[in-house]
């Protein structure tokens, strides 16, 4: 086994999807990387996604934060279509643009309502679909689908891939990735980053560290509370030339998705009676019978044609969430040198160009788009009231309470 050093210029901690994008960027950078993961490359909710490429996940309806995440999530798109061939590695990036159907009165009405707040906010790119419009893309959609939120340069990847490749090229670069090597502790000094030091006692002194660790980043950066969201999914036989896009919607007041991650024809669905629990339990990455059940029955509710699909493996992975929703990115407060990227929990359409922005931030002190709407500094030292037991669905009713 490589022998781990007692000092480098850079130690990026987690090697999920942000963790590998910012160790490549910054090895292209000539810096001198570390990457500290305690399981393996991708084994968080990176290599337990969706593959949606979504640039505007959920129905968002403030203006400000419509134009400035789509100013981030547009870089990201821009990234992604020169990808395989920068990384020289097959991502199966398909842009193919994304739904969000309304399975009911009450969600054509949001739907209708939150493309009109979009294209006043200067979203040349989103429609909306009739009917008849979404089932003439879509034949094999449900006849009680009301209409539908589409938009072109959405897509799908595989994100074992994408996290993969980042991380071959980094290596390539001379980046080194340290799996089964959990961080205890970030240390710092008088306000300033010193290294980590691992579970096995060793210190490791470091110029930069950087917190990538997602759900997991409040047990090393406990001051901004971020909290673990378990999310279930399953996946299906492959459907041959079935026209499939990355869909958002609600059944039943549960946000569910489907999609494909591969190119191979499995379809993935998930979100549907995931259930509620207590934040500690978010970690657990079991599935329980009710969950299948609820993932598999996507198919029925959403499709015609597929109540007798086969499920042939389910999983679940835990993401994140923020107070306000928006992930945190950038440099730490009051710690000189300490950088987080943690909060995702529709990382896809951000893995690519986060792992740039932080390079920025790290290299020249500045980014080159703006990204105020993610400051570490909205949450800093701020006590969240989340609910006890909670699931995507729940959290989303506490979000339109607060
Ligand atoms: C079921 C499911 C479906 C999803 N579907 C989609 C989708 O379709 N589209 C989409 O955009 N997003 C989706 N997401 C969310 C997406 O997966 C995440 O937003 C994204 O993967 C976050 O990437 P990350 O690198 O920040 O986190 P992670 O991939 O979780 O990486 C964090 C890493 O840090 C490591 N770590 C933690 N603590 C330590 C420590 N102390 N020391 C060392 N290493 C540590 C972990 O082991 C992990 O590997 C889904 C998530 C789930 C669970």
């Amino acid at each position: 086994m490589e022998q781990i050093p007692d000092k480098t210029e850079i130690i990026v901690i987690g090697a999920g999807l942000m963790g590998c994008s910012i160790a490549y960027q910054l090895s292209r950078e000539k810096k001198e990387v570390l990457v500290f993961e305690k399981r393996n490359i991708a084994s968080g909710a990176s290599g337990r996604n969706g593959g949606q490429v979504i640039q505007l996940e959920g129905r968002d309806k403030n203006p400000e934060t419509i134009k400035k995440r789509l100013e981030v999530v547009k870089e990201n798109n821009k990234i992604l279509k020169h990808l395989e061939k920068e990384l020289n590695f097959q991502l199966e990036y398909q842009r193919i643009g994304s739904l969000d159907i309304a399975l009911n009165e009450e969600e054509w009405k949001d739907i209708k309502e939150t493309v009109k707040i979009q294209k006043q906010a200067g979203d040349e790119e989103i429609e909306l679909l009739s009917k008849k419009e979404v089932l003439k893309m879509c034949p094999t959609l449900t006849e009680k689908v009301f209409g539908a939120r589409y938009r072109k340069s959405d897509g799908t990847i595989n994100p074992f891939f994408l996290t993969h490749g980042f991380a071959f090229n980094a290596m390539k670069n001379r980046a080194r990735i340290f799996t089964h090597s959990p961080v205890k502790r970030i240390v710092n000094e008088h306000g300033m980053v010193k290294g980590v030091e691992l579970e096995t006692g060793k210190m490791i002194r470091s110029e930069v560290v950087i917190n990538a660790t997602n759900a997991w980043s409040h047990f090393l950066c406990p001051e901004i509370d971020i909290l673990p969201l378990r999310q279930v999914a399953v996946v299906t036989e492959p459907v041959a030339d079935l026209p499939v896009y990355p869909m958002e919607a609600f059944i039943d007041g549960d946000a569910i998705f489907t999609t494909t991650q591969t190119k191979s024809g499995n379809l993935v669905a998930g979100g549907f009676k995931t259930q509620a629990r207590k934040r500690n339990l978010h970690y657990d990455e079991s599935v329980e019978p009710i969950e299948i059940a609820g993932s598999s029955a996507i198919f029925k509710r959403v499709f015609k044609g597929l109540k007798d699909i086969c499920i042939i493996r389910s999983w679940s992975g835990t993401m994140a969430v923020t107070g306000d929703c928006l992930a945190c990115i950038g440099k730490y407060p009051e710690t000189e040198n300490l950088y987080i990227a943690a909060g995702f929990s529709n990382g896809m359409a951000y893995g690519p160009v986060v792992g740039k922005l932080i390079a920025e931030l790290v290299v020249y002190g500045k980014t080159s788009i703006p990204v105020d709407i993610f400051s570490p500094h909205r949450f800093y030292k701020k006590q969240i009231d989340w609910p006890e037991f909670y699931n995507y669905t729940v959290l989303a009713e506490f979000f339109a309470r607060v």
